[in-house]
Formats: C-alpha cells, structure tokens, sequence
C-alpha cells in the first residue's frame, strides 16, 4: 500500500499542474510537488503546512478581500460538492510583478473508501490566453493602416452608444472620404495611393486618446472618428484641427480640381446616446452629411446636431 502510494505521488509530482485534492469540508488532503513549488514561490501560507489548511476557508478569505476569483472558485467548488455540478472549471489572470499569468482552475469529484474528495487543479494556460489576446487584436486592425478595422469600428460605436446612452452622454461621428483618391491613384499609382491612406489613418489615429474613441478605417479611402461622451462644438474644434493637419501632410495629388495637395471632406454628426434608438441613425447621419460636403464643394466640413 505503502509502495503504491509512493508510485502514484511519484506520477503526479512530475505533472505540471497544480494539484490538490481536498474532502467534503474544504480540508486538504493531498498536494503535488507543482503545488508546492507555486505556493513557496509565490508566498503562499498553504505551501508548507497544507495539512493545517482548509482550501474553502484559503478561497473565502480572498473573496473578503475582494478577490472575485476567489469568490468564483469558491462558488464552484462548493457546487461541485453539493452535486449541483458534475465539475467546474473557470480561467483566471494571476498576473506575478513582472510576468503575466493566466491559470485555468477545474474542480471534479471521486469516491474513495465510501468518502468523497474533490481533485482541484490549476492548470497554466498563459500560453494559450496570449495566442488568443493576440488574434483577437489582429481581428480588429486594418492591415494597410495599422487604425481599427471596420469590423471592430460596428462593434465599438454600439458598445459606445450604449454606454453614453446609459450614462446620458451625447457621442459624435465623424467620417472623413479622401477627395479625388481614384486620380490620386491614377496619377501616382497605387502604392502612393497606400502610402497616403497609412499617412492619414495615422494622423487620425493620434488625435484619438480616450478608451471612449476610436478611429477606424471605414471603407476604401473613408475613415471613421468616435467620441463617445463629447458635445458637438468640442469635436468640431478637434476635426478642424485634424482637417489642418491633413492639409499639412502637403501629399500631392496634382489632377485634383478640388485643390493640388490631398484634401477630405467630412461628415460629423452628434446625437444625444439614447437607449430607444441605434447608433445606426447617427452612422446614417453623419454619412448624409459627408455626402452633402462633396455636393457643395469637397475639403470641407458639415456638421450637426441632432438631439
Ligand atoms: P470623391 O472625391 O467623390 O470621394 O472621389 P474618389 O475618387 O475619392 O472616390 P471613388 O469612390 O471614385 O474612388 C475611391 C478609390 O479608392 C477607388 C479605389 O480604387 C481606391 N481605393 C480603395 N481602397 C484602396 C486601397 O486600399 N489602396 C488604394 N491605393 N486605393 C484604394
Ligand atoms: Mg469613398
Ligand atoms: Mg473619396
């Protein structure tokens, strides 16, 4: 018995994981070399004595300090416990000083000599979670301009309008169309072409600093401007200053009638967020107005509110 106790622990110090195995009261019963190791490493009373310790109570006095993870492996394990659930698993950050750490906790239930015990174990998935963090920032980002795809610029203007909405705030859009692109590409090719749009996107993109903005490449040759919490005359004075800027960028575009360096015209709308109405009639708005500054001359800006 002795022996086989030895074989098995054996087995399972030289798993990654970390594991524990507790009783139906939360007392633990058993860890594994990883467990310990953690636990030292990361100043863990429970490492060392972890005879004297109840997992339960180790959970619950980090959710009194406000760990909601705690409080959620907690939740579950007590579940786990009740039969409410045959298992329970959840993934977590557990970010150390100077590394960032994500860990999936899984909670399963066996029987042994008539008593029951729970496996729980805590499995690094760091490697796993950055892949993910990484492809989901890749989703969102426009290849040519480095600025937010359009993809992520219809989830983020409704996201954002719901919370103005919530919070009672008005939101401007601004959306920018480069005049006369297709000459520009026409006359300098399309790589010149490409080169403006990256030069444009980056300076829209600067003039974007809060988590409430985005700038987003829209179409083809049209970007967008979110500011989320912003009255009309405050963004009005941002999109003149960025309407300057584009004029200073100077990028020839000789065969346009409407001046010989790139210009844009620019449709800005402000709304009042309001939870009985999308953001698809502010899009619509701003848009309308983007087309009637083409209609009435090009390298301008036509503004409104509409509450
Ligand atoms: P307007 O002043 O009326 O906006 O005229 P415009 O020429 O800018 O508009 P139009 O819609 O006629 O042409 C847009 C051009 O933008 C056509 C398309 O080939 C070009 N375009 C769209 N995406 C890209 C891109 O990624 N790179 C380059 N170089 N050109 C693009
Ligand atoms: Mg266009
Ligand atoms: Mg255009």
């Amino acid at each position: 018995m002795a022996e086989s106790y030895e074989f098995l622990s054996s087995i399972l110090d030289t798993i990654t994981d970390h594991i524990v195995v507790i009783d139906a009261k939360g007392d633990i019963q058993y860890v594994n070399r990883s467990w310990v190791m953690f636990g030292n490493n990361n100043d863990c009373a429970a490492s060392q004595d972890w005879q004297n310790f109840n997992y339960l109570d180790v959970c619950d006095s980090a959710a009194n300090r406000g760990d909601e993870f705690g409080s959620k492996a907690a939740k579950g394990i007590r579940k786990v416990i009740r039969r409410e659930l045959d298992s329970y698993y959840f993934e977590y950050p557990c970010h150390s000083p100077n590394e960032t750490r994500w860990f999936m906790m899984r909670a399963a239930p066996f029987q042994h000599a008539e008593a029951d015990y729970f496996v729980i174990s805590h499995q690094n998935i760091t490697e796993r979670k950055l892949a993910e963090e990484k492809v989901l920032a890749l989703s969102r980002i426009d290849g040519l301009t480095q600025v937010a795809n359009r993809r992520y610029f219809d989830e983020f203007i409704n996201a954002e309008w719901r919370r103005c909405a919530r919070l009672q705030q008005p939101i401007s859009l601004a959306i920018f169309d480069v005049d006369h692109f297709k000459l520009l590409n026409d006359t300098y090719g399309h790589q010149s072409g490409d080169e403006c749009l990256r030069k444009i996107g980056k300076l829209l993109n600067s003039s974007t600093h809060r988590p409430s903005d985005l700038c987003a490449r829209y179409g083809g040759e049209e970007f967008a401007l979110v500011f989320g919490n912003t009255p009309l005359a405050q963004a009005e004075k941002k999109i003149n200053e960025i309407q300057e800027g584009i004029h200073q960028l100077g990028i020839p575009n000789q065969a346009s009638p409407t001046a010989a360096t790139v210009t844009a015209s620019i449709g800005l709308a402000t709304m009042p967020a309001d939870a009985r109405r999308t953001e698809v009639k502010l899009v619509a708005l701003a848009d309308k107005l983007l087309y009637s500054a083409k209609g009435t001359g090009r390298n301008r800006i036509v503004a409104k509110y509409c509450g």
